[in-house]
Protein backbone atom coordinates (compact mmCIF):
# COMPACT_ATOMS: atom_id res chain seq x y z
CA UNK A 1 0.00 0.00 0.00
CA UNK A 2 0.97 3.73 -0.71
CA UNK A 3 2.47 5.06 2.34
CA UNK A 4 0.84 8.27 2.54
CA UNK A 5 -2.60 6.13 2.35
CA UNK A 6 -1.07 3.90 4.90
CA UNK A 7 -0.39 6.91 7.14
CA UNK A 8 -3.80 8.28 6.43
CA UNK A 9 -5.80 4.55 7.43
CA UNK A 10 -3.53 4.55 10.32
CA UNK A 11 -4.55 8.01 11.65
CA UNK A 12 -8.31 6.96 12.07
CA UNK A 13 -9.65 6.97 15.62
CA UNK A 14 -8.55 3.81 17.26
CA UNK A 15 -11.71 2.02 17.71
CA UNK A 16 -12.85 2.25 14.07
CA UNK A 17 -10.66 0.01 12.49
CA UNK A 18 -11.53 -2.69 15.04
CA UNK A 19 -15.23 -2.25 14.90
CA UNK A 20 -17.63 -4.61 13.45
CA UNK A 21 -20.44 -3.18 10.69
CA UNK A 22 -23.68 -3.32 12.36
CA UNK A 23 -24.95 -6.43 9.93
CA UNK A 24 -28.42 -5.56 8.71
CA UNK A 25 -31.52 -8.36 7.83
CA UNK A 26 -31.20 -9.10 4.47
CA UNK A 27 -33.89 -6.67 1.66
CA UNK A 28 -36.41 -8.60 -0.06
CA UNK A 29 -35.13 -7.58 -3.32
CA UNK A 30 -31.38 -8.75 -2.53
CA UNK A 31 -32.60 -12.27 -1.66
CA UNK A 32 -35.35 -11.71 -5.08
CA UNK A 33 -31.60 -11.38 -6.88
CA UNK A 34 -29.34 -13.84 -5.67
CA UNK A 35 -32.10 -16.80 -5.79
CA UNK A 36 -33.77 -15.62 -8.56
CA UNK A 37 -37.22 -15.89 -6.56
CA UNK A 38 -40.38 -13.96 -6.71
CA UNK A 39 -40.32 -10.57 -4.73
CA UNK A 40 -44.43 -11.73 -3.75
CA UNK A 41 -43.34 -15.00 -2.26
CA UNK A 42 -40.80 -13.90 0.03
CA UNK A 43 -41.26 -13.49 3.88
CA UNK A 44 -39.08 -11.00 5.74
CA UNK A 45 -39.04 -11.78 9.20
CA UNK A 46 -35.56 -10.40 9.77
CA UNK A 47 -35.61 -6.54 11.35
CA UNK A 48 -38.15 -6.26 13.63
CA UNK A 49 -40.51 -4.16 11.26
CA UNK A 50 -44.13 -3.81 11.84
CA UNK A 51 -45.81 -6.27 9.73
CA UNK A 52 -49.21 -4.29 9.90
CA UNK A 53 -48.05 -1.93 7.26
CA UNK A 54 -48.58 1.80 7.15
CA UNK A 55 -51.06 3.54 8.60
CA UNK A 56 -53.68 5.41 6.22
CA UNK A 57 -53.05 8.60 8.92
CA UNK A 58 -49.30 8.27 8.62
CA UNK A 59 -49.94 7.99 4.66
CA UNK A 60 -51.92 11.14 4.45
CA UNK A 61 -49.51 12.70 6.40
CA UNK A 62 -46.69 12.00 4.34
CA UNK A 63 -49.16 12.92 1.20
CA UNK A 64 -49.43 16.55 3.07
CA UNK A 65 -45.75 17.19 3.65
CA UNK A 66 -44.91 16.60 -0.70
CA UNK A 67 -45.31 20.09 -1.76
CA UNK A 68 -42.62 21.78 0.69
CA UNK A 69 -39.61 19.30 -0.36
CA UNK A 70 -37.68 22.44 -1.33
CA UNK A 71 -37.98 23.07 2.50
CA UNK A 72 -35.72 22.06 5.20
CA UNK A 73 -37.67 20.52 7.88
CA UNK A 74 -38.28 22.13 11.42
CA UNK A 75 -35.15 21.58 12.72
CA UNK A 76 -36.07 21.90 16.48
CA UNK A 77 -39.32 19.61 15.37
CA UNK A 78 -41.24 21.43 17.54
CA UNK A 79 -45.08 19.80 16.69
CA UNK A 80 -43.86 16.49 17.45
CA UNK A 81 -41.69 17.73 20.49
CA UNK A 82 -45.33 18.72 22.06
CA UNK A 83 -46.92 16.32 20.13
CA UNK A 84 -44.53 13.76 22.46
CA UNK A 85 -44.66 16.05 25.63
CA UNK A 86 -48.66 15.86 25.79
CA UNK A 87 -48.56 12.43 25.25
CA UNK A 88 -45.45 11.24 27.89
CA UNK A 89 -46.04 14.62 30.21
CA UNK A 90 -42.43 15.18 29.94
CA UNK A 91 -41.15 18.88 28.88
CA UNK A 92 -40.29 19.75 25.15
CA UNK A 93 -36.65 20.81 26.71
CA UNK A 94 -36.26 17.26 27.77
CA UNK A 95 -36.46 15.74 24.37
CA UNK A 96 -33.83 14.97 21.62
CA UNK A 97 -34.99 14.40 18.61
CA UNK A 98 -32.91 11.53 16.19
CA UNK A 99 -32.77 9.82 12.85
CA UNK A 100 -33.83 6.83 14.49
CA UNK A 101 -32.66 6.24 18.12
CA UNK A 102 -29.86 4.95 16.75
CA UNK A 103 -28.63 8.51 15.82
CA UNK A 104 -29.78 9.41 19.34
CA UNK A 105 -27.46 6.59 21.03
CA UNK A 106 -24.54 7.78 18.53
CA UNK A 107 -25.32 11.62 20.05
CA UNK A 108 -24.62 9.97 23.30
CA UNK A 109 -21.79 8.51 22.60
CA UNK A 110 -20.13 11.64 20.68
CA UNK A 111 -21.51 13.61 23.48
CA UNK A 112 -20.05 11.43 26.85
CA UNK A 113 -17.51 9.06 25.60
CA UNK A 114 -14.05 9.77 24.65
CA UNK A 115 -10.71 7.28 24.71
CA UNK A 116 -9.65 6.47 28.11
CA UNK A 117 -13.61 6.70 29.01
CA UNK A 118 -15.86 3.47 28.76
CA UNK A 119 -19.39 2.60 28.25
CA UNK A 120 -20.89 -0.67 30.14
CA UNK A 121 -23.16 -3.16 28.67
CA UNK A 122 -24.22 -6.36 28.51
CA UNK A 123 -23.18 -9.78 26.80
CA UNK A 124 -25.54 -10.45 23.76
CA UNK A 125 -27.10 -6.53 24.12
CA UNK A 126 -28.20 -4.80 21.19
CA UNK A 127 -25.53 -4.52 18.82
CA UNK A 128 -25.25 -0.76 17.93
CA UNK A 129 -23.38 -0.34 22.02
CA UNK A 130 -20.36 -1.60 20.22
CA UNK A 131 -20.16 0.44 17.22
CA UNK A 132 -21.41 3.92 19.05
CA UNK A 133 -18.61 2.92 21.18
CA UNK A 134 -15.84 2.32 19.69
CA UNK A 135 -16.70 4.79 17.02
CA UNK A 136 -15.59 7.74 19.08
CA UNK A 137 -12.35 5.59 20.44
CA UNK A 138 -14.15 4.87 24.36
CA UNK A 139 -13.66 1.11 25.52
CA UNK A 140 -16.37 -1.82 25.90
CA UNK A 141 -16.83 -2.77 29.50
CA UNK A 142 -19.01 -5.61 28.46
CA UNK A 143 -20.21 -7.95 31.32
CA UNK A 144 -21.20 -11.36 31.11
CA UNK A 145 -25.34 -12.07 30.65
CA UNK A 146 -27.07 -14.37 33.09
CA UNK A 147 -29.48 -16.88 31.34
CA UNK A 148 -29.41 -14.48 28.15
CA UNK A 149 -30.31 -11.49 30.42
CA UNK A 150 -29.15 -8.17 31.67
CA UNK A 151 -27.35 -8.90 34.85
CA UNK A 152 -28.09 -5.88 36.51
CA UNK A 153 -25.85 -6.24 39.55
CA UNK A 154 -22.79 -7.92 37.78
CA UNK A 155 -23.18 -4.83 35.98
CA UNK A 156 -23.12 -2.54 38.66
CA UNK A 157 -19.95 -4.13 39.74
CA UNK A 158 -18.55 -3.34 36.21
CA UNK A 159 -18.23 0.18 36.44
CA UNK A 160 -15.44 2.13 37.39
CA UNK A 161 -13.59 5.68 37.27
CA UNK A 162 -13.25 5.47 33.74
CA UNK A 163 -16.98 4.58 32.96
CA UNK A 164 -19.01 7.08 32.10
CA UNK A 165 -22.04 5.44 30.19
CA UNK A 166 -24.41 2.18 30.80
CA UNK A 167 -26.54 1.16 28.10
CA UNK A 168 -29.42 -0.94 29.37
CA UNK A 169 -32.13 -2.26 26.51
CA UNK A 170 -35.33 -3.25 28.29
CA UNK A 171 -36.35 -5.32 26.43
CA UNK A 172 -33.35 -6.66 24.73
CA UNK A 173 -32.58 -7.29 21.43
CA UNK A 174 -31.91 -9.74 20.06
CA UNK A 175 -32.64 -11.76 23.66
CA UNK A 176 -36.06 -10.20 24.04
CA UNK A 177 -35.28 -10.32 28.02
CA UNK A 178 -36.75 -7.77 30.20
CA UNK A 179 -35.79 -6.29 33.63
CA UNK A 180 -38.03 -5.76 36.53
CA UNK A 181 -38.56 -2.57 38.45
CA UNK A 182 -37.30 -3.93 41.32
CA UNK A 183 -34.48 -4.88 39.60
CA UNK A 184 -33.91 -1.41 37.95
CA UNK A 185 -34.61 0.60 41.45
CA UNK A 186 -31.27 -1.83 42.69
CA UNK A 187 -29.40 -1.29 40.12
CA UNK A 188 -30.04 2.23 40.12
CA UNK A 189 -29.00 3.02 43.46
CA UNK A 190 -25.77 1.53 43.10
CA UNK A 191 -25.02 3.73 40.02
CA UNK A 192 -22.64 7.07 41.06
CA UNK A 193 -24.74 10.29 40.12
CA UNK A 194 -21.90 10.94 37.09
CA UNK A 195 -22.80 8.03 34.97
CA UNK A 196 -25.60 8.45 32.22
CA UNK A 197 -27.59 5.26 32.38
CA UNK A 198 -28.91 5.09 29.00
CA UNK A 199 -32.46 3.19 29.23
CA UNK A 200 -33.01 1.49 25.41
CA UNK A 201 -36.81 1.26 25.18
CA UNK A 202 -37.10 0.40 21.90
CA UNK A 203 -39.95 -2.47 21.98
CA UNK A 204 -41.70 -0.74 25.50
CA UNK A 205 -44.81 -0.51 23.92
CA UNK A 206 -45.34 -4.11 23.30
CA UNK A 207 -44.82 -4.86 27.19
CA UNK A 208 -47.71 -5.44 29.04
CA UNK A 209 -45.74 -6.81 32.30
CA UNK A 210 -46.57 -4.97 35.68
CA UNK A 211 -42.99 -5.21 36.85
CA UNK A 212 -42.06 -3.50 33.68
CA UNK A 213 -39.69 -0.22 34.98
CA UNK A 214 -41.77 2.47 32.63
CA UNK A 215 -38.41 4.63 32.31
CA UNK A 216 -39.90 7.74 31.68
CA UNK A 217 -41.99 7.31 34.93
CA UNK A 218 -38.12 7.21 36.43
CA UNK A 219 -37.29 10.46 35.04
CA UNK A 220 -38.14 13.03 37.95
CA UNK A 221 -35.96 10.74 40.67
CA UNK A 222 -32.67 10.76 38.48
CA UNK A 223 -31.12 13.33 37.16
CA UNK A 224 -28.45 10.90 35.10
CA UNK A 225 -30.88 8.56 33.76
CA UNK A 226 -31.53 9.04 29.68
CA UNK A 227 -34.73 7.44 28.18
CA UNK A 228 -34.17 6.03 24.01
CA UNK A 229 -37.75 5.85 22.29
CA UNK A 230 -38.30 4.50 18.47
CA UNK A 231 -40.92 4.97 15.95
CA UNK A 232 -39.47 2.39 14.03
CA UNK A 233 -41.38 -0.92 15.99
CA UNK A 234 -44.67 -0.73 17.33
CA UNK A 235 -45.34 2.52 15.75
CA UNK A 236 -44.18 1.01 12.18
CA UNK A 237 -41.84 4.26 10.69
CA UNK A 238 -38.88 1.96 10.23
CA UNK A 239 -37.94 3.41 6.97
CA UNK A 240 -38.10 7.17 8.01
CA UNK A 241 -36.14 6.67 10.62
CA UNK A 242 -37.40 8.87 14.03
CA UNK A 243 -36.49 7.96 17.53
CA UNK A 244 -36.36 9.95 20.55
CA UNK A 245 -34.59 10.67 23.74
CA UNK A 246 -36.39 11.86 26.78
CA UNK A 247 -33.99 13.01 29.45
CA UNK A 248 -32.83 15.76 32.68
CA UNK A 249 -32.96 18.94 30.49
CA UNK A 250 -29.47 20.17 30.22
CA UNK A 251 -28.28 16.46 28.98
CA UNK A 252 -30.78 17.12 26.32
CA UNK A 253 -29.21 20.17 25.54
CA UNK A 254 -25.74 18.71 25.56
CA UNK A 255 -27.40 16.61 22.80
CA UNK A 256 -29.13 18.95 20.79
CA UNK A 257 -25.69 20.71 20.26
CA UNK A 258 -23.77 17.56 18.88
CA UNK A 259 -26.88 16.77 16.62
CA UNK A 260 -27.12 17.68 12.95
CA UNK A 261 -28.80 20.58 12.68
CA UNK A 262 -31.79 19.25 10.11
CA UNK A 263 -31.17 15.18 11.85
CA UNK A 264 -35.22 14.55 10.77
CA UNK A 265 -36.47 15.04 7.58
CA UNK A 266 -39.87 16.29 7.81
CA UNK A 267 -41.85 13.31 6.28
CA UNK A 268 -40.75 11.66 9.44
CA UNK A 269 -41.73 14.47 11.71
CA UNK A 270 -45.25 14.88 10.21
CA UNK A 271 -45.34 11.13 10.66
CA UNK A 272 -44.33 10.10 13.80
CA UNK A 273 -46.95 12.82 14.47
CA UNK A 274 -49.75 11.25 13.13
CA UNK A 275 -48.56 7.87 14.45
CA UNK A 276 -48.64 9.20 17.99
CA UNK A 277 -52.18 9.89 17.20
CA UNK A 278 -53.00 6.69 16.15
CA UNK A 279 -54.30 4.90 19.07
CA UNK A 280 -55.73 2.82 17.14
CA UNK A 281 -52.87 1.36 14.49
CA UNK A 282 -50.66 0.71 17.84
CA UNK A 283 -53.21 -1.48 19.42
CA UNK A 284 -53.71 -3.59 16.63
CA UNK A 285 -50.04 -3.83 15.97
CA UNK A 286 -49.80 -5.39 20.06
CA UNK A 287 -52.69 -7.41 19.66
CA UNK A 288 -51.20 -9.29 16.39
CA UNK A 289 -47.65 -9.14 17.93
CA UNK A 290 -49.41 -11.32 20.95
CA UNK A 291 -51.07 -13.84 18.40
CA UNK A 292 -48.09 -14.10 16.31
CA UNK A 293 -46.14 -14.74 19.44
CA UNK A 294 -47.95 -17.29 20.67
CA UNK A 295 -48.36 -19.13 16.98
CA UNK A 296 -44.65 -18.92 17.36
CA UNK A 297 -44.27 -20.16 20.72
CA UNK A 298 -46.70 -23.07 20.05
CA UNK A 299 -44.34 -24.24 16.64
CA UNK A 300 -41.61 -24.44 18.30
CA UNK A 301 -42.37 -26.16 21.55
CA UNK A 302 -44.21 -28.60 18.91
CA UNK A 303 -40.91 -28.96 17.11
CA UNK A 304 -39.26 -29.42 20.46
CA UNK A 305 -37.13 -26.39 19.97
CA UNK A 306 -35.77 -23.86 23.14
CA UNK A 307 -36.16 -20.58 22.80
CA UNK A 308 -35.87 -17.60 25.15
CA UNK A 309 -39.57 -15.98 26.05
CA UNK A 310 -39.43 -12.64 24.55
CA UNK A 311 -41.17 -9.63 25.41
CA UNK A 312 -40.32 -7.71 22.11
CA UNK A 313 -41.78 -8.61 18.55
CA UNK A 314 -39.62 -11.18 18.02
CA UNK A 315 -38.08 -14.40 19.43
CA UNK A 316 -34.79 -16.32 19.17
CA UNK A 317 -34.92 -20.05 19.04
CA UNK A 318 -32.00 -22.49 19.68
CA UNK A 319 -31.44 -25.06 17.24
CA UNK A 320 -28.52 -26.05 19.72
CA UNK A 321 -26.52 -26.84 16.57
CA UNK A 322 -24.87 -24.28 13.95
CA UNK A 323 -28.00 -22.11 12.91
CA UNK A 324 -26.20 -21.17 9.62
CA UNK A 325 -27.11 -23.86 7.07
CA UNK A 326 -30.85 -23.59 8.56
CA UNK A 327 -30.54 -20.06 7.77
CA UNK A 328 -29.65 -20.77 4.36
CA UNK A 329 -32.44 -23.53 3.85
CA UNK A 330 -34.89 -21.22 4.98
CA UNK A 331 -33.66 -18.56 2.58
CA UNK A 332 -33.87 -21.00 -0.43
CA UNK A 333 -37.75 -20.96 0.49
CA UNK A 334 -37.70 -17.33 0.61
CA UNK A 335 -37.85 -16.55 4.13
CA UNK A 336 -35.60 -14.52 5.77
CA UNK A 337 -34.79 -14.39 9.23
CA UNK A 338 -32.06 -13.62 11.13
CA UNK A 339 -28.50 -14.94 12.04
CA UNK A 340 -27.63 -13.77 15.11
CA UNK A 341 -24.03 -15.74 15.07
CA UNK A 342 -22.49 -12.29 15.37
CA UNK A 343 -23.89 -11.48 18.61
CA UNK A 344 -22.16 -14.91 20.16
CA UNK A 345 -25.31 -16.91 19.54
CA UNK A 346 -24.68 -18.75 16.29
CA UNK A 347 -26.71 -21.98 17.14
CA UNK A 348 -30.18 -19.56 17.57
CA UNK A 349 -31.73 -17.52 14.55
CA UNK A 350 -33.86 -14.51 15.42
CA UNK A 351 -37.66 -14.44 14.27
CA UNK A 352 -39.70 -11.18 14.16
CA UNK A 353 -43.15 -11.73 14.55
CA UNK A 354 -45.09 -11.39 11.34
CA UNK A 355 -48.78 -11.22 10.22
CA UNK A 356 -50.25 -15.17 10.92
CA UNK A 357 -49.80 -16.01 7.13
CA UNK A 358 -46.14 -15.09 7.32
CA UNK A 359 -45.59 -16.88 10.21
CA UNK A 360 -47.20 -19.69 8.97
CA UNK A 361 -44.92 -19.78 5.97
CA UNK A 362 -42.16 -19.58 8.10
CA UNK A 363 -43.15 -22.52 9.96
CA UNK A 364 -43.90 -24.66 7.25
CA UNK A 365 -40.46 -24.50 6.05
CA UNK A 366 -38.79 -24.78 9.31
CA UNK A 367 -40.99 -28.11 9.09
CA UNK A 368 -39.59 -29.26 5.98
CA UNK A 369 -36.10 -28.26 6.65
CA UNK A 370 -35.77 -29.95 9.86
CA UNK A 371 -38.15 -32.88 9.02
C1 LIG B 1 -34.63 -1.55 16.62
C2 LIG B 1 -33.88 -1.09 17.83
C3 LIG B 1 -33.63 0.26 18.03
C4 LIG B 1 -34.20 1.30 17.14
O1 LIG B 1 -33.57 1.58 16.02
P1 LIG B 1 -34.04 2.84 15.17
O2 LIG B 1 -32.76 3.50 14.87
O3 LIG B 1 -34.91 3.71 16.02
O4 LIG B 1 -34.76 2.29 14.00
C5 LIG B 1 -32.99 0.67 19.19
N1 LIG B 1 -32.63 -0.21 20.12
C6 LIG B 1 -32.88 -1.53 19.98
C7 LIG B 1 -32.50 -2.44 21.08
C8 LIG B 1 -33.49 -2.00 18.82
O5 LIG B 1 -33.69 -3.30 18.66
Amino acid sequence: MDNGLKMLLDGAVEGVAKLHPYIPGKPVDELARDLNLNVDNIVKLASNENPLGPSQKVLDAIQAQLSDVTRYPDGNGFELKSALSARYGVDSGQITLGNGSNDVLDLIARAFLKPGKNAVFSQFAFAVYPISTQAVGAEMNIVPAKNFAHDLPAMAAAINDQTQVVFLANPNNPTGTVFSRTEFEAFMAKVPDRVLVVLDEAYSEYVENPDYPDGLGYLPSYANLIVTRTFSKAFGLASLRVGFAVSHPQVADLLNRVRQPFNVDSFALAAAVAALADVEYLEKSKALNDQGMAQLEEAFKALALSYIPSAGNFISVDFGRDAAPINQALLEKGVIVRPVANYGMPTFLRISIGTKQENQTFIDALKEILA
